[in-house]
């Protein structure tokens, strides 16, 4: 039997005499640990023990992968270009417009292999890529129509990352306004014209791509790309069976706007129509009334976070830790990918409850990983990691203990030290996929994004 031997890993253990676990398992480092492997998942687990011949060894500390819940893969054209000057999130937005202006099937897919590259070395080994970029400009249509979705679906194989590819309905460029010219490429007909052609790209997908590494979910743009009526489509036709996203109050003025159309805020109006429950995934939830962290808690919605671009926006600081005591399961996205660390991603979120509380501890290491990782299961289409266990998908990042920044941190606290510059290798479904910040097929994200990057202003 296959297998890998890591030096150290963190396994699930019984929780024992745990105060009050309940005898709930809770994740341990332990040494010399062989996780044995059968068809892209763990089939068996020994700890304490020696490799066996013909096991891959990974060393330093091994974790299950990342998953990154909230993507938009073009936007890292931004990075270190959006910075200077001042300004806000509207502000970031036109310049984000014109990159997304430039883009075709062709540069996308180069662009999205290079930036899924760069996840996959960073330790990510799933993402939800939150798309809306489906036509020409000007929205017609193209030839094949859903060369765009395609385009990134087979960046995701070449990268070996797990896509869950959420096809995003965006009819408005506001409440009450028309998308813009630059809009047009987002947007479709209708609700039911929306449906329709996520109905076509899911049959599609299903028959070209294997469902462990690529799967099709849905997005609703926001609550000002999304008008009421289309809303109560979507709540009456949307099949069950797929996570479903939504950017929700990411700025005061979304709330004031719907406030002023709706009489309620953005949480309220998903409320209104049924759509709030354990499927959805709400993006950001940055500025909410008690009301609304009540609604999503008491709906079990997954809440993603996304701390580096919320800071780089100016944004704001959301309420996770209230959300997450509300009910809600927290979990971690780098959204526009001026940071693309499963590590900075988790400290920040804790660093942004300290700034805004006074106080530190507001979660745990464990609470963080947990975002990072199984807190992001209903938000994806394909599996993801879990933990180390039996069962679970092989998907694993082995962290350097001795690099400049970790040497000396205890394992358990990596989220307070660790950068994805100390991810030394990356499986994905038993396949080792990066090591050493490379790629073992297509080699460093740095020139796959330089080369893709040249073909953009
Ligand atoms: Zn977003």
């Amino acid at each position: 039997m296959s297998g890998f031997w890591c030096e150290a890993a963190l396994i699930e253990a019984d929780g024992g005499d745990v105060a009050g676990s309940g005898g709930a398992r809770r994740p341990e480092i332990a040494a010399g640990v062989r996780l044995e492997v059968h068809e892209g998942r763990i089939s068996g687990i020994a700890t304490g023990v020696r490799p066996e011949a013909g096991d891959q060894i990974l060393n330093g500390v091994v974790f299950p992968a990342a998953a990154n819940a909230h993507s938009h893969a073009f936007h890292r054209i931004l990075r270190g270009r959006t910075h200077d000057g001042r300004g806000d999130f509207w502000v970031w937005r036109e310049q984000m417009y014109r990159s997304a202006a430039e883009l075709t099937p062709e540069k996308y897919e180069k662009l999205a292999t290079a930036v899924f590259t760069e996840m996959v070395v960073s330790g990510f080994s799933s993402v939800a890529e939150f798309h809306y970029v489906h036509h020409q400009p000007g929205g017609i249509p193209y030839a094949e129509p859903h060369a765009m979705e395609l385009a990134l679906a087979r960046a995701a194989v070449a990268s070996g990352i797990r896509l869950t590819l959420l096809d995003t309905l965006y009819l408005a460029g506001g409440i009450g306004t028309p998308l813009s010219p630059e809009q047009a490429r987002f947007g479709d007909a209708d609700a039911d014209a929306w449906l329709d052609r996520l109905g076509s790209l899911r049959a599609g997908v299903a028959r070209s791509f294997p469902p462990e590494l690529v799967g099709v979910g849905a997005a609703l743009h926001s609550v000002r790309g999304v008008p009421e009526e289309a809303l109560k489509t979507v709540a009456a036709k949307l099949p069950a069976d797929i996570p479903l996203h939504i950017h929700l109050s990411e700025q005061p003025a979304e709330n004031q706007a719907c406030i002023e159309a709706y009489g309620v805020t953005p949480a309220g109006l998903l409320a209104r129509h049924g759509l709030l429950s354990r499927r959805l995934s709400a993006v950001h939830a940055t500025h909410l009334t008690p009301e609304d962290i009540r609604l999503l808690g008491d709906a079990g919605a997954t809440v993603v976070m996304c701390p580096t671009t919320e800071a780089d926006l100016a944004d704001g600081i959301g309420p996770a830790r209230a959300l997450s005591d509300a009910g809600s399961t927290i979990a971690l996205g780098t959204d526009q990918h001026a940071v693309i660390d499963p590590w900075v991603e988790m400290r920040t979120l804790e660093h942004g409850e300290r700034l805004a509380s006074g106080q530190r501890g507001r979660f745990s290491p464990q609470e963080l990983f947990h975002a990072a990782t199984i807190g992001a299961t209903a938000s994806m289409a394909t599996p993801i990691a879990s933990a180390l266990e039996v069962g679970a998908v092989c998907d694993l990042m082995a962290v350097a203990p001795d690099s400049v920044r970790t040497a000396g941190s205890i394992p358990r606290q990596f989220a307070f030290s660790a950068t994805a510059s100390d991810v030394t290798d990356v499986v994905i479904a038993a396949e080792l996929v990066a090591s050493n910040g490379a790629h073992v097929r297509l080699g460093t994200p740095g020139s796959l994004l330089a080369e893709a990057l040249k073909e953009f202003s």
